[in-house]
C-alpha cells in the first residue's frame, strides 16, 4: 500500500542506525545513566518513541536549531510539537520571562499581564471571555466538566482518531462495527469509554445527527482540522453545518486549537469564520513556558459563573494551584503581542508552502503514491495518493517501520521531525535553508527506498 519493499526500508534502517550510533555516543553515555533513576532513560514515558537506539539529549536550542550533546546542529521542525512554534527561547518572551523571575513567580493573584493577554486572545478570536491553564488538556478539561455542568448531560461528541490530551474522556475510537471503544494503549480507563463518549468518524454529519440525536451529549469536542493523526481538513462547509446541528440539538460546541493555531494569528476559528462557544488554546501561547487558555462566549461564561457557588469555586475540579501563575502569564503576553504576530504566520506559512513543494517534489520524483497536506505553517505526508477524509483512513495509511525510517535517516541528516507522524512545523527563525535541508534528505531517502 505504502508503494515500498518492507526489506527495503529494513536494510535503510539498519544503515541509519549504524550512522545514528557512531554520531551519538555523548547521548548514549546520558541515556545509561539516566535509565539507572528514569524508566526508560527520560523524564517523561513517551520520550523513548523517537527514533534511533537511545534518545538525542539536547544541549541547547535557540530559534529553528538545537545542538544535541554530541556537539551536532539540528534544524528543528518538530519544535516541541509546537511549543516552541514561535521559535525556542524567542527574546521578547525571554525578555519578559527574565524580568518576572526576579518580581515573583506565582501568588494566587492576578496582574496586568493576564488582563492584556486574555484582551489579545479575545481580539483574535472573536470570544470575550478567557481563563487560563498549564496545559491544553487542562483547558480541555476543564471545558468538558463545565459542559456537563451547566447543560445537564452526562456525555461528549469526538471524533474518531482524536487527540485532545490526556483527557479520559477522548481516549475512544471506533471498532470495525462502528461501536465505541477504548483506544489503542489506553492506560488505565476510569470506565468504559463507550459510557462517556460518542465517537463521530471527521466530516461525517449524518454520524453526527445520530450522535446528537438522544440529546444526552454535552459539548462536541473537535479540532477543526484533524493534526494528530495526519492532517485532515474539513470538507467545505462541514463546519458550519456541524454549528447549526449543535443549534437545534442544544450541544456546546468546542474548538480545540491547540494545534491549528497553525493556521493563523486567531487559528482556524478565525481565519474560517467559525462560530464555537469555546476553544481551546495551549503549548506555543507561552512560547514554550507552560500556559494554555480557553475562550468562552459571553453567553457560556455566564452559564458557567451562575451555575459555580462562589464557596465551591476552589474545589470543583476546575482550577489548578499554579493556572495562571505570574510567570506563565507574562510569557504569554510577551508571546501573543510580540512573537506570534501576523508578520510572523506570513513568514513562517511562506515556509511551510516551500516544505510542501520540496516533499511533493521528492515524492513524485520517487514516482510513491504519496501526497503532502499542509494547514497554515504546518504539513504533513502521508502515505496514499489523496487526503485522508477522516482519521480512519488516515491512520490506515500509516506504516510504523517506514515512519521511524523517515525521521531516522532525517535525525542522522541533522533534522528532527514531530515523532508519531509525519509533520513539519514552521517557526518565525526557520529559512529556506532549513526546509531545503530537509527537502534534499527526504529526496534522498525516497530514491534509495526504490533503489
Ligand atoms: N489538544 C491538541 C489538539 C493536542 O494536539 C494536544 C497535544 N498534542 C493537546 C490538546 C494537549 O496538550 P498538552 O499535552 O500540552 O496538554
Amino acid at each position: 500500500m505504502t508503494g515500498v519493499d518492507p526489506a527495503r526500508v529494513a536494510a535503510l534502517h539498519a544503515e541509519a542506525t549504524r550512522r545514528f550510533e557512531a554520531q551519538r555516543p555523548r547521548s548514549r553515555e546520558l541515556f545509561e545513566r539516566g535509565r539507572r533513576v528514569m524508566p526508560g532513560g527520560v523524564p517523561m514515558s513517551w520520550m523513548v518513541k523517537w527514533p534511533g537506539s537511545w534518545p538525542t539529549f539536547v544541549a541547547r536550542a535557540s530559534g529553528a536549531h538545537f545542538t544535541c550533546v554530541d556537539g551536532i546542529d539540528h534544524v528543528d521542525l518538530c519544535l516541541g510539537d509546537t511549543g516552541a512554534m514561535t521559535g525556542h527561547s524567542p527574546a521578547a518572551t525571554v525578555a519578559a520571562v527574565r524580568a518576572q523571575l526576579d518580581r515573583g513567580i506565582t501568588t494566587m493573584l492576578p496582574g496586568e499581564d493576564a488582563v492584556v493577554a486574555a484582551e489579545d486572545l479575545a481580539a483574535r478570536f472573536g470570544l470575550p471571555q478567557w481563563q487560563f491553564t498549564l496545559t491544553a488538556t487542562d483547558a480541555n478539561r476543564h471545558l468538558v466538566r463545565y459542559a456537563r455542568h451547566v447543560t445537564g448531560r452526562p456525555r461528549v461528541a469526538v471524533i474518531d482518531w482524536c487527540y485532545h490530551g490526556s483527557v479520559d474522556e477522548t481516549f475512544a475510537t471506533l471498532d470495525a462495527d462502528g461501536r465505541v471503544v477504548a483506544r489503542r494503549g489506553n492506560i488505565g480507563p476510569p470506565v468504559p469509554p463507550e459510557v462517556t463518549t460518542a465517537v463521530v468518524p471527521f466530516n461525517d454529519l449524518d454520524a453526527m445527527e445520530r450522535a446528537l440525536a438522544p440529546g444526552d451529549v454535552a459539548c462536541v469536542l473537535l479540532e477543526p482540522a484533524m493534526t494528530n493523526i495526519g492532517i485532515v481538513l474539513p470538507d467545505d462547509g462541514y463546519l458550519a453545518a456541524l454549528r447549526d446541528m449543535c443549534d437545534r440539538t442544544g450541544t456546546l460546541l468546542y474548538v480545540d486549537e491547540t494545534h491549528t493555531l497553525c493556521a493563523g494569528p486567531g487559528g482556524c476559528t478565525r481565519a474560517w469564520g467559525l462560530r464555537p462557544d469555546a476553544v481551546v488554546v495551549g503549548k506555543t501561547i507561552g512560547g514554550g513556558v507552560p500556559a494554555a487558555a480557553f475562550g468562552m462566549t459571553a453567553e457560556l461564561a455566564d452559564r458557567v459563573q451562575r451555575s459555580v457557588e462562589l464557596e465551591d469555586v476552589d474545589v470543583g475540579g476546575v482550577g489548578g494551584t499554579l493556572a495562571g501563575n505570574a510567570l506563565s502569564m507574562a510569557a504569554v503576553r510577551a508571546t501573543l503581542t510580540e512573537v506570534l504576530t501576523p508578520e510572523a504566520f506570513a513568514t513562517m506559512t511562506a515556509r511551510a508552502v516551500r516544505w510542501t513543494e520540496g516533499v511533493q517534489a521528492g515524492i513524485d520524483a520517487a514516482g510513491l503514491p504519496w501526497q503532502v497536506t499542509r494547514l497554515g505553517c504546518r504539513a504533513e505526508y502521508t502515505f496514499r495518493p489523496t487526503p485522508p477524509h477522516d482519521g480512519a483512513e488516515a491512520a490506515a495509511a500509516d506504516d510504523f517501520a517506514l515512519q521511524q525510517l523517515l525521521h531516522l535517516w532525517a535525525l542522522v541528516d541533522g533534522i528532527l521531525l514531530t515523532p508519531f507522524h509525519n509533520m513539519a512545523l514552521m517557526s518565525p527563525d526557520t529559512t529556506d535553508d532549513d526546509v531545503d535541508r530537509h527537502s534534499r534528505s527526504f529526496a534522498t531517502v525516497t530514491q534509495r527506498l526504490l533503489a
